[in-house]
């Protein structure tokens, strides 16, 4: 996009803090697409635009005169994009206005995205080997991890999900920290996870650890403990052929 071009990179609230709902900023640009929808530039944002299988936030931008709903927001090199409709009022470049996150979905999101995390390594501990993790992903309503094991883990389902129960009433707290490379492939080794999906070029990686309990490189948002988890249920199983399993998991409602 080269009305982009040349701008500073947008500063990404989400990451400083999980917690922000929201936040007073200015409008940097505003983008007539092609297929005549409006994107927004802001100095600064709390919208997670996806990533790691997390899906993108939605919400509002508005200010006294304009009313405006977030329905997408996308990542472009170092600058977030809002895609916006149902404006009501103006919106224009230099605008102040104010961002709220829909926070409900986020929230859920947080949760169940924490869930992920912490079920990896109760289903290691309920097998007892370092099954790899080949794919995971999550919605609002359940988060699906796909790892290497032959044959059923249904007869194991009742010890993994009393596992996690564990970790969630242990009120374990989730750190996030910035390390260089080397220094975080060597640090998740520990929890039988590596690297080596990340692009060669990333050479700073961001380590969210369950403390004591699993780490690895995500830029997904988190819970600060394992408790806000509140419950975790398994749902189902599957096998996706070529030794690779299926589990389902959610966690408890609201
Ligand atoms: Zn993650």
């Amino acid at each position: 996009m080269p009305e982009l071009s040349g701008m500073p990179p947008t500063r990404l609230l989400y990451y400083e803090n999980a917690y922000v709902k929201e936040f007073d900023t200015r409008v940097i640009k505003i983008l007539k697409m092609e297929n005549g929808e409006t994107g927004v530039v802001l100095d600064e944002t709390a919208f997670f635009p996806g990533g790691g299988g997390q899906p993108r936030d939605t919400g509002l931008i508005e200010n006294d005169g304009m009313h405006a709903r977030v329905v997408r927001v996308k990542r472009h090199g170092e600058i977030i994009i809002h895609f916006i409709d149902q404006v009501s009022g103006e919106i224009r470049e230099g605008d102040k206005v104010r961002g709220v996150i829909d926070w409900n979905r986020r929230y859920r999101l947080m949760r169940v995205h924490t869930s992920a995390h912490l079920m990896s390594q109760a289903i290691r501990q309920a097998l007892d080997k370092p099954v790899e993790i080949v794919s995971s992903g999550m919605d609002l309503e359940k988060t699906r991890l796909d790892f290497t094991h032959k044959g059923s883990t249904r007869e194991l389902f009742p010890q993994i999900e009393s596992i996690a129960n564990n970790v969630v009433k242990e009120n374990r707290t989730v750190k996030i920290r910035l390390m260089p490379r080397n220094e975080g492939e060597e640090y998740v080794k520990k929890f039988h996870e590596s690297l080596k999906t990340l692009p060669p070029q990333v050479s700073e990686v961001r380590i969210v650890e369950i403390e004591g309990w699993h780490a690895c490189a995500c830029g997904g948002t988190h819970v600060k403990s394992t408790s806000e988890i509140r419950e975790v249920k398994l749902l189902s199983r599957s096998s996706k052929g070529k030794g690779i399993e299926r589990i389902e998991s959610t966690v408890q409602k609201p």
